[in-house]
């Protein structure tokens, strides 16, 4: 079986690590699963003169062994060294903290995009060390950054776009987003792969990744959301939203920023060009229309409580999706 997801950080890594544990257990006939990720990259950032990306980064240290549990996000047994020394030093930014063993992570991306090799060969060669299990592809090579517009008196105009992580992480999306903007995202092309990954799976899940800068980017990526119109492969998603509130994180406020109502079925509206199976947890059962062109629609929980509990999800969307398949075999 080919499996291909879309991913951004915490959400997408803890889907695919259960999905991994899941697959353990599916007898195959043969040939191994293959899963393929292509990841969000507009969240990335340079810090300090270092390329950031933190989605692809989660991905990479939650299937690798190498994560902060309780975070969900950097490495375990961290320190924090550089970071007392930069602020020592009065460099900022205060609120984006980089522990001693995610600097070098940072440091071999950076020096190996500095040799001019492109982001995919980049990860791959950070996978080659962290045996992720599955083939991480960024959704482009080429940069593409979420801004945020905020209102801000003193600037023209009375608003000001900031880098997404400031939004996030230093205001923690507590001041309204007017605008979301993916900036670069119209001239970026796919990174090799993604396209073929998409059209030539046996499955495509998305997983319960925030729907507006995760999901949402990725589909901006031209080409991607085509491919994922066109292929063969049933698509299956899994909701971000549990009982009207994301589970962790704030993607109510990216919701509210686009004009979307936060709850499962306004989500699956978003991808409604290309879905054909949606998972709701088990207390939003009875909420998403179906019917007509509509995805089928399953209600499992969806709490990702630990990796037996994400594994459970990730089989129901891989059931989901072989009842899609069957009429057409
Ligand atoms: P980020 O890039 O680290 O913000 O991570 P993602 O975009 O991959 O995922 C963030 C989304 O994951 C949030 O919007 C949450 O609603 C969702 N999420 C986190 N934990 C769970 C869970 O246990 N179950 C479900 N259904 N969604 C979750
Ligand atoms: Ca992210």
């Amino acid at each position: 079986m080919r499996i291909t997801a879309l991913a951004g950080g915490i959400g997408g890594a803890r889907f695919l690590r259960g999905l991994l544990h899941h697959l353990d257990s599916v007898p195959t006939d043969g040939t191994p699963h293959e899963v393929t990720v292509v990841g969000n990259t507009a969240d990335d950032v340079t810090l300090h003169g270092l390329r950031v990306c933190p989605d692809l980064d989660t991905v990479m240290y939650t299937l690798g062994g190498g994560i902060h549990e309780g975070q969900g996000w950097g490495r375990e047994d961290e320190r924090f060294t550089v970071a007392e020394e930069l602020a020592a030093y009065g460099q900022g930014p205060d609120w984006f903290t980089l522990g001693d063993r995610d600097i070098a992570t940072h440091v071999v991306r950076t020096r190996l995009l500095g040799q001019g090799m492109p982001l995919s060969e980049v990860t791959a060669a950070l996978c080659d060390r962290w045996k992720p299990g599955v083939r991480l592809l960024p959704m482009s090579d080429d940069r593409v950054e979420t801004h945020v517009v905020v209102d801000d008196e003193d600037a023209e105009g009375g608003r000001r776009a900031i880098h997404f992580q400031e939004w996030w992480v230093r205001l923690h999306a507590a001041v309204p987003a007017r605008q979301i903007l993916a900036v670069g995202i119209e001239q970026a092309r796919p990174a090799p792969g993604v396209l073929e990954a998409l059209r030539e799976a046996d499955v495509v899940l998305l997983p319960p990744s925030n729907p507006v800068v995760s999901i949402g980017t990725i589909l901006g990526v031209p080409g991607v959301r085509d491919a994922l119109r066109g292929t063969r492969a049933p698509v299956v998603g899994v909701s971000p939203i549990v009982g009207g509130a994301p589970v962790r994180g704030m993607a109510d406020a990216c919701l509210t920023a686009i004009g979307v109502e936060t709850s499962a079925a306004a989500v699956a509206g978003l991808y409604a060009d290309f879905l054909d199976g949606w998972l709701v947890d088990t207390s939003d059962d009875g909420t998403v229309p179906t019917g007509g062109d509509r995805p089928a629609v399953r209600a499992v929980p969806l709490l990702m409580t630990d990796v037996a509990a994400a594994g459970a999800i990730a089989g129901a969307a891989l059931d989901l999706a072989a009842g899609l398949t069957s009429p057409v075999a």
